[in-house]
Formats: C-alpha cells, structure tokens, sequence
C-alpha cells in the first residue's frame, strides 16, 4: 500500500462541477488501496477577489488580518472537497492548518513551515478515510493563522509529503506537465518525462510558473519525488521531478525558461571608485526591491564606468526615481531605464560537462540579429536580456538548435 498525497490547483476546484470531478478521481485512487492525503488551493481568482476586498479599506491592510482573510478560500474548498467524496461513498475528512499543526514561523504572508504533527492524519488514514487539508496555511506557535505566500499550496502538499514520508507528491495542474519550454510560444516545445531538483528550481526561479519555487525547494532538501499532472485528463503522466541520478537519459540542455516581469535600470557615467556597487544598491534594498542581473563594465579611460541591473518590472517606477537621487548624489552622468526588456535562459546541468554552450547560445541570437543586453551564467543555466520584441524568436530559434523537440 503506497501513501500519496495530491495537491490540487485552484483552477482543478474552481467551480462545484469541477469539485465533483477531483473527487471521482480521487474516489478512483482510493479504491485502488493507496492511502491518500489531498491538499487544495482556494477557488481560482478567490484569492485576488480578497485581496481586493481588503485594499478597498486599507492601502497597507495589516499582514496578520490578510492572512486571517486569505485563509478562509482554502477552507471553502476542503469542506465542498469533504462533501463531494462523502457524497459519492468515499469517506472523507477535511482539516484546516491549524488542526493538524502545520506550524510556521510568524512571517505573516510568506511564512515558513517548521514543523507538522502527522498524528491526526494518521488516525484518519488508518480508519480508511481520505485526508484533506487546507494549502497554503498554518498556525504559528502563539496561533496566529499564516499563510505561505502566493501559490504556497503546493508547498503544503510537499511539506505534507516530506512528514509523512510519502511516496510520491502529485500536484495537479491545468498543464500535463514540465515542457521543454512555454508551448504557447513555442508549439514544438515537449513534455520532459523527468527533470532534476537543481533545473526545476532553476527554471522555476527564472520565470517557469508551473511549481512555487519554495515547493521545488523543500521537494530538493527532503528528496520527496514530485510530480505535476493534469487535472484535466484521465490517467495523466505528467513530469516527474527527482533527483540527478533518478534521470536516465540526461540532455545537455533541458529547457528554456523566459521571464517578462524584468527591466532594466543603467547609471550612466559613475566615478568608479571602492563602495559604488555598495552605494548604487543600498538604496534599493532599503526599499524592499528585489535585483536580480547586475553588470558593471570595466572603468572607461576617465576613471567612470557603467552600473546597470534590473528589477521586477512592478518595482521599476520606484526603483528609477531611488537611482535618479542616487545619480545626483554620485555626481553620475545619466539615469537610463528600460521597462521593454525580457530575460531568456537555458538551463541543463549537462552544461557542467559540455564546455561552448554560451558560445552557442550567443551565435544563435547573433544570426538572428537579437542584441544581448545582459549576460548572467551559472553552473546549470545562461540567462540573457534582450528586447522584449525578440521573445518568441529567441526562445523558438534556441529550441530548435538545441534540439530540444526531439528530446
Ligand atoms: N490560494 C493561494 C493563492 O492563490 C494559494 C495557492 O493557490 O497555492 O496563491
Ligand atoms: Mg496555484
């Protein structure tokens, strides 16, 4: 008898029609003998709908009350899920974060999960009912309700997994699986069978939407195998996402991953002396602005040099008018920004044996007369900024010189 747990997605339970399918499916996996513990996320759009709610009373609403707010689409789903099961002769029963102790932190909106009592769940596995629990919630240690953050459901549904030592984590989504790259982009793009940890997390944190990044995370620490499928379709497949030596045939790349929500921001003719990436950057911080690429060009003859870096494009206006301060104080020539720029990446820990794949990479957008703005590597990916108007060529072009949709 093996124990699985399975997250479903909001979209999976966004209406009671869908409700009842998810729970013929599960009615389906239970009868087959395997205990099962199910996770879900709010309705699709609930969420923001509260959220709404709550900007209409406050600009800043207090982070404790939001997740007060917040928590309650979950449990709207966990009971209908309850009935429907109940409904078809599956016995079932739904529990908040709170009652089996999904502990966190008291990070109110991005908490993390510390520990979870898999006691109550046991009990109500072993009377032969199917668990259900609320995604995305716990309880700190003085009670406060938590949240995970956005998408943090799936994070639940691996926690829950890495507790109770599951077999396997099923996340069921509205897409079959992990493709080598955005099939709307690119119809080519394949579904991957299996992926490692280390690129799913890479992919994942470069703009791929298909897991939260934290889940992937946790997936990687506790080596819980991680599966996303789609709800949608009978007897899925879907991706499996596993460790490195779990992958039987290793491409040198895996995917192409592409990220719109960038821009870019460049000061223009700073006196390159010690401390000015400290001071550039300082600011920024200050203001709770996240950067991701940073380049600074080798000193020009006149002892200035370049700063550029960018930021989510929802930080951008805040961030142009702290770097515009930051240009006066520096004595600096010019502030230049650019909220029409976008980041491609490849990823593939193939790249660690296989020396020239930059090389590559930059003479494909060469001859395609794409200009690269950026350059960022690491071990396992390349990530380029280039003008949002060569998206599609440059994630198509590169997927087919690297063959990726033969796989
Ligand atoms: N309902 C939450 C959200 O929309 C959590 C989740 O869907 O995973 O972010
Ligand atoms: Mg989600």
């Amino acid at each position: 008898m093996a124990l699985i747990v399975q997250k479903y997605g909001g979209t999976s339970v966004g209406s009671v029609e869908r409700v009842q399918a998810v729970a013929k499916k599960i009615k389906a996996f239970a009868r087959s003998g395997d205990q099962l513990v199910v996770s879900v996320s709010a309705m699709s759009g609930e969420t923001n709908r509260m959220m709404a709610l709550a900007k209409q009373l406050q600009d800043k609403p207090s982070l404790r009350e939001v997740d007060m707010l917040l928590a309650t689409g979950e449990q709207v789903t966990i009971s209908l899920l309850s009935m429907a099961l109940q409904q078809i002769g599956c016995d079932a029963i739904s529990y908040l974060g709170s009652q089996v102790r999904i502990v966190t932190d008291s990070e109110h909106g991005k908490a993390r999960i510390k520990s979870i009592d898999d006691h109550r769940i046991h009990n109500s596995l072993d009377e032969g009912k199917v668990v259900i629990i609320a995604g995305f919630q716990g309880v700190d240690e003085q009670g406060h309700i938590t949240t995970l953050g956005r998408g943090g459901s799936d994070t639940t549904a691996v926690a829950l997994a890495a507790a109770l030592k599951a077999d396997e984590c099923q996340i069921y989504t509205d897409v079959d699986g992990v493709y080598t790259t955005d099939p709307r982009i690119e119809p080519n793009a394949r579904k991957m069978k299996s992926v490692s940890y280390e690129e799913m997390l890479e992919m994942a944190s470069l703009g791929s939407k298909v897991l939260q990044i934290r889940a992937v995370e946790f997936a990687s620490k506790y080596q819980v195998p991680l599966r996303v499928l789609s709800s949608m379709i009978d007897n899925p497949v879907g991706t499996l996402i596993t460790s490195e030596e779990n992958i039987v045939e290793q491409a040198v790349i895996s995917g192409i991953a592409h990220n719109k929500d960038e821009a870019k921001l460049s000061l223009i003719g700073v006196p390159d002396k010690p401390g000015i990436a400290f001071k550039i950057l300082k600011p920024i911080s200050e203001a709770n602005i996240e950067v991701d690429m940073i380049v600074q060009s080798v000193s020009a003859r006149e002892g200035l040099t370049n700063f550029a870096f960018t930021v989510h494009r929802d930080d951008f206006n805040q961030a142009k008018s702290i770097l515009q301060t930051i240009c006066d104080n520096l004595g600096a020539m010019d502030v230049q920004s650019d909220d029409k720029v976008v980041k491609v990446s490849l990823v593939g820990i193939g790249m660690r044996s296989h020396a020239g794949i930059a090389t590559q990479m930059f003479e494909v957008l060469h001859n395609e007369r794409i200009n690269i703005q950026m350059i960022a590597t690491s071990e396992i990916k390349i990530s380029v900024v280039i003008d949002e108007k060569y998206l599609e060529l440059a994630v198509r072009s590169l997927h087919s010189a690297f063959d990726l949709e033969k796989g």
